[in-house]
């Protein structure tokens, strides 16, 4: 086993995912970056290396079982072990309920809560076998919180996510392991440009303005950057955070209160 810490990200290919990895390696440990996407993410593994970060990487589909116990097993073939484990990867929809189609539906589910149960399963086992414990962290949102329109199904995966990571803290405490959940507003990501683009497809606005429609709404007055999201993230997986467990977290500036 090696000395540093080492977390596992998925989706860290770029967006939420790379930030919350450039920060975790700034905290000292090893990142094993993973992603579905092999161009981007080989260019952040270039980057990383460039910076001297210790990095390993892992080309998967969160949504497949055997993707997710096989990139915990890279982890622990390149680093020895593994501390953090975060289910980031997510997938979006945009389209009022009478519109959603059975493949996209089936395959929003699929990626955003099948693939966060994977996770869970192949980092869990993994720890419970290191006896070491460790931190699970999900990628939940305020849409895990309060469902907004035109992105009914996002929310309904989220609310579910917000399910796994209460249950799997209680089922998983007795071998020190926590399960947290960052939930974000809006993050001017890949993401959120494509869901401006739907919104605006549906509601005849103009690009952009669905962006800033919903940014009108944030208490601390301005949309937010990866970073804002590592930041907290960053607490989840350091010991600070041992005494919490099952919790899903608003960081979003002021939007969603309950
Ligand atoms: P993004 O689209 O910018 O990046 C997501 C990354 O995940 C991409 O690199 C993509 O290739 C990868 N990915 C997608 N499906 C995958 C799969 N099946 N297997 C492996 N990798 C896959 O998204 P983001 O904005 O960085 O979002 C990251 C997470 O944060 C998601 O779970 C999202 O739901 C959540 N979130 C985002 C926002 C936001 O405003 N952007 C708000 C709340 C929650």
């Amino acid at each position: 086993m090696g000395t540093k810490r080492v977390a596992v990200i998925t989706g860290s290919g770029q967006g939420i995912g790379k930030g919350i990895a450039q920060r975790l390696a700034k905290d000292g440990f090893a990142v094993v970056l993973s992603d579905r996407d092999e161009k981007v993410l080989q260019a952040t593994v270039q980057e990383f290396k460039s910076q001297n970060i210790e990095v390993a990487s892992f080309i998967g589909d969160v949504s497949r079982q055997e993707d997710q116990t096989a990139l915990v097993q890279a982890a622990v073939d390149h680093f020895g072990s593994i501390n953090v484990f975060i289910n980031n990867a997510g997938i979006e929809q945009v389209a009022p309920i009478a519109n959603i189609k059975p493949a996209e539906l089936e395959k929003l589910f699929q990626v955003n809560v099948f693939g966060v149960v994977y996770g869970i399963q192949a980092a869990a086992a993994q720890m419970q076998k290191q006896g070491t414990g460790g931190k699970i962290i999900n990628a939940c949102s305020i849409a895990g919180h309060q469902a907004f329109t035109m992105l009914a199904a996002y929310s309904a995966t989220k609310f579910a996510v917000r399910a796994f990571t209460q249950a799997a803290a209680q089922e998983y405490a007795k071998d020190k392991i926590t399960c947290n959940a960052y939930c974000p507003g809006i993050v001017g990501t890949g993401m959120w440009e494509r869901i401006d683009a739907g919104m605006v497809e549906y509601m005849g606005l103009k690009k952009g303005e669905a962006f800033e429609k919903f940014a009108e709404g944030i208490a601390l007055g301005r949309t937010q950057e990866p970073a804002d999201v590592a930041n907290f993230v960053s607490y989840l997986a350091s010991p600070d955070s041992d005494y919490m467990t099952g919790q899903s977290v608003m960081i979003d500036g002021g939007i969603v209160y309950n």
